[in-house]
C-alpha cells in the first residue's frame, strides 16, 4: 500500500470532492474500458448522464459540463456510440464555456485507511444517495427514475461485477415496488445497508470503517427504536427526515475541492 497524504475530514458529513471525484472515476476512468457503447449499454448510459445532468447538486462548472453531454447523447440516434466522441464532448466543454469536470480523484469522506479500501465504491454509494434525495427535493412525478438509472448504470458498467450482481438481484426483488420519491430514498438506504450486513467483518473491510447499520444511534439517535419485545425498530420516518438533510445539498461541504 502507498502512504498518501491524510485529509482531514468529517466523518459524519457529504464531501463534493467525493461525489465529483466519482463523476471523474465513472465518466473518465470506468467507461473508458468500453470502446464502444450499443445496445442496452447505450440506453443504460443515456439515462444515467440524464439524471446526472437533472439531479447532481453540483457546482455551476460541474452541472454546465453534465448538461452538454447530456444534450450531445441524447441526440445520439444511431445504435452505437465510440467512447473516445463521447469523451470528447465531456473534455472539450471547456473550450466554449466554463463548465468542466475536474481532472483526478480527491476522496475525503471516502478516503481509505490504505489506498485499496473505499474510494470510488464509498462515493459512488453517497453519489446515488443524494440522487435519491435530490430527486424527491425537486419533485419530479416519476419515483423509478433514479433508482432505474443507477441499476442500468451498475449492471452495464459498475467495474465491480459480484457487486453488479448482487445489486441485480436486490433490484429484481423489490424495486419495482418502489412507488413514491420517499420510498425511493428509503428502499436505497435499506438495500445498502443490507449490503453492509453482508459485508461486515469481510476482508475488504476497512479496519477504520468497520460496517454498521446506518446512521447509528449517536448519529440519529431518534432512527432508532424498540419495539414492546425489546427487539431493534427503525422509525422509517424519521430516517426520511435524517437522510433528506444529511444528503441534501445545501449539507454538502465544499472543502478540498479542486
Ligand atoms: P460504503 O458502504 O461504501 O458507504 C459509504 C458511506 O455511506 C458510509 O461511509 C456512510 O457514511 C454511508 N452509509 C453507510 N450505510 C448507509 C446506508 N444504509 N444508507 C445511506 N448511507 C449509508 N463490495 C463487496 O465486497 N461485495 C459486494 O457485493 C458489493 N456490492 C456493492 C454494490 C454497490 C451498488 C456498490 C456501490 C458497492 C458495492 N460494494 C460491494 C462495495 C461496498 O458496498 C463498499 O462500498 C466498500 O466496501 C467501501 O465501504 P465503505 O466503508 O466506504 O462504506
Amino acid at each position: 500500500s502507498t502512504l498518501q497524504e491524510w485529509r482531514k475530514f468529517n466523518k459524519t458529513r457529504v464531501y463534493m470532492s467525493d461525489l465529483e471525484s466519482a463523476l471523474h472515476y465513472s465518466l473518465r476512468v470506468e467507461l473508458s474500458g468500453h470502446t464502444s457503447i450499443s445496445g442496452n449499454d447505450l440506453t443504460a448510459l443515456k439515462k444515467y448522464i440524464n439524471v446526472l445532468a437533472k439531479y447532481f447538486p453540483g457546482r455551476p462548472s460541474v452541472k454546465s459540463a453534465l448538461k452538454t453531454v447530456d444534450s450531445w447523447l441524447q441526440q445520439q440516434k444511431g445504435t452505437e456510440i465510440k467512447y473516445s466522441d463521447f469523451r470528447d464532448v465531456l473534455d472539450n466543454t471547456a473550450q466554449t464555456s466554463d463548465a468542466v469536470l475536474p481532472e483526478g480523484v480527491q476522496w475525503v469522506g471516502c478516503q481509505g485507511s490504505q489506498s485499496h479500501y473505499r474510494g470510488y465504491p464509498c462515493a459512488f454509494w453517497t453519489l446515488f444517495h443524494v440522487l435519491t434525495v435530490q430527486a424527491k427535493e425537486m419533485g419530479f412525478p416519476d419515483p423509478q427514475e433514479v433508482l432505474q438509472a443507477m441499476r442500468g448504470y451498475v449492471s452495464s458498467f459498475f467495474g465491480c461485477r459480484p457487486c453488479a450482481t448482487h445489486f441485480e438481484a436486490m433490484a429484481q426483488e423489490s424495486m419495482d415496488h418502489v412507488t413514491s420519491l420517499s420510498a425511493a430514498v428509503l428502499w436505497l438506504w435499506s438495500r445498502h445497508n443490507r449490503v453492509n450486513n453482508r459485508l461486515a467483518g469481510e476482508l475488504s473491510e476497512d479496519p477504520h470503517f468497520p460496517k454498521i447499520q446506518w446512521p447509528s444511534p449517536e448519529l440519529c439517535p431518534s432512527c432508532h427504536g424498540l419495539k414492546k419485545t425489546g427487539e431493534h425498530h427503525w422509525d422509517q420516518k424519521e430516517v426520511l427526515t435524517f437522510l433528506r438533510h444529511y444528503f441534501s445539498s445545501a449539507h454538502i461541504l465544499m472543502d478540498y475541492l479542486q
